[in-house]
Formats: structure tokens, sequence, C-alpha cells
């Protein structure tokens, strides 16, 4: 991340199982915030509750709820389970007032249904991963959550992704890796890793015929808005770790 000048990094959790590895990794990482949730393809785990997660989020380190969502892509109806553990990331959300790292594929009108249902424009968060159409953007942006870009954005055969980046506001808009998953391009199929985000941001800022420094200043800026990290503390934690 350093070598390619990435600042910090969300590490994301999936499941609770792994959750104290995640935080773990946060403790040890002065540029390293994680968030905790269970990720809606795990079906057969253990499962969260409103009272677990918002004992776990209560962390300095844990700066949101999730990866939670809706996908109907991988698994198959019925899936009342599913819907329920987004229903309780939302609930719990909104209680400790962290915001939420929704995950939706295939299943867009019910994953912004259920954000209305259970008002999850009270917490707010982020679309990771984007891959549905600007109609589901907009959906999304009215509720106040911000739309985030992974290296799918970069691939070529990405051209109706790359239209809606092109439209979505630039205060909205968050960059990932998703690693180890859709390295960017030139590494596509290779494992991904945070250091590889700048290609995203590249490529964004190509779409929107701004500079690549642009693009980087106002997401990092909506990541520590979006996260409620103080940047001038984060930072000064960051030199302070690398003074030798
Ligand atoms: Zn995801």
């Amino acid at each position: 991340m350093s070598d390619n000048h990435v600042g910090g990094a969300l590490n994301v959790c999936t499941t609770l199982a792994e959750f104290p590895a995640v935080l773990s990794v946060a403790e040890r990482h002065s540029q390293v915030v994680c968030s905790v949730g269970v990720h809606p393809d795990y079906q057969d785990i253990e499962e969260p509750t409103i009272d677990r997660l918002l004992t776990l989020a209560d962390h300095p380190k844990v700066v949101a709820i999730g990866e939670t969502g809706l996908d109907y892509f991988r698994l198959q109806e019925p899936l009342e389970w599913q819907r329920d553990r987004f229903r309780t990331h939302i609930r719990a959300a909104r209680r400790c007032g962290k915001p939420l790292i929704i995950h939706t594929r295939s299943s867009s009108a019910d994953t912004i249904r259920l954000m209305k249902e259970e008002g999850a424009a009270e917490a707010g968060g982020v679309m990771h991963c984007f891959t549905e159409s600007l109609a589901v953007a907009e959906a999304a942006m009215e509720l106040g959550f911000y739309i985030s870009f992974s290296g799918i954005v970069t691939f070529k055969n990405a051209r109706e992704l790359q239209e809606v980046a092109r439209a979505v506001p630039l205060d909205r808009l968050l960059i990932e890796t998703d690693s180890p998953y859709l390295a960017p391009v030139p590494y596509r199929g290779k494992t991904n890793e945070p250091g590889y985000v700048p290609k995203v941001a590249e490529k964004i800022a190509e779409l929107k015929c701004i500079s690549t420094a642009q693009v980087a200043e106002v997401s990092t800026g909506n990541f520590f808005k979006l996260f409620n990290i103080l940047r001038d503390e984060a930072r000064a934690k960051q030199e302070v770790a690398t003074t030798p």
C-alpha cells in the first residue's frame, strides 16, 4: 500500500469466526480500520444477532457494519434467512450509529426495499463493489449512500458500469479492491491487494476527464467522512507509525 501511495484501508469482515483476525490486523496497523458483519453468501455459519454485532462493533477500530446485503446470484430461494440477516445488520448499524457496507447481486429491488423498510438511511453507508444500473445507484444515493467501484470498472467489457461511474457525482464516490478478487487491469486474474486500488482511481479519472490526483483526494475525503475517521488524527498516527 505505501509503495503505491495508498494511505489507508478498511479490512472487511465476512464471518464472525474471522472477526478476531480482521480486528487484529486493524489493531496492529494505524492505517487500517475494520468492520464487523456476516456476508450473505454464507448459509451454514454462526448467525449474528443485533446484540452480538453491537458488542463486537464497540471498538474504536470497528468503523462499519458489514459486509451485509443480499445475493440471489449464488444462492436460490428460499432466502428468508438472508433477508433476516440483512435486517439484523441494518438494525445494529442504526443502533450503534456506524455506516453499512452493502453487497447486492441479482437482488437490487429487494436490497433497496429492505434498506427503505429498515431505515438504513439513518445509518448511511456504501454500496460496495457496485455492478448494478444507474437507477439502482440513484436509489441508493437518495438514501444517502455512497457508490464504490472496484477493479471491474477497468475491465474492457464493463461498458455499462463505466457509464454508471461517469454519472455518479464525485461527492458520492468511493473506490475499493474487493481483494483478493477482481484485480484491476493490468493485474486482472491475479490476486488483488489494496495497493492496486490506484488503478481503479486512474480509470475513474479517465472516465470523468479529471486528474487521478483529484479522484484520490475526493475519494479519500469521502472515506474519512463516511466512516467518521478524523483525518488529521489518522495522518498523525500514520506519521508516528512510519517514523523509523
Ligand atoms: Zn461483496
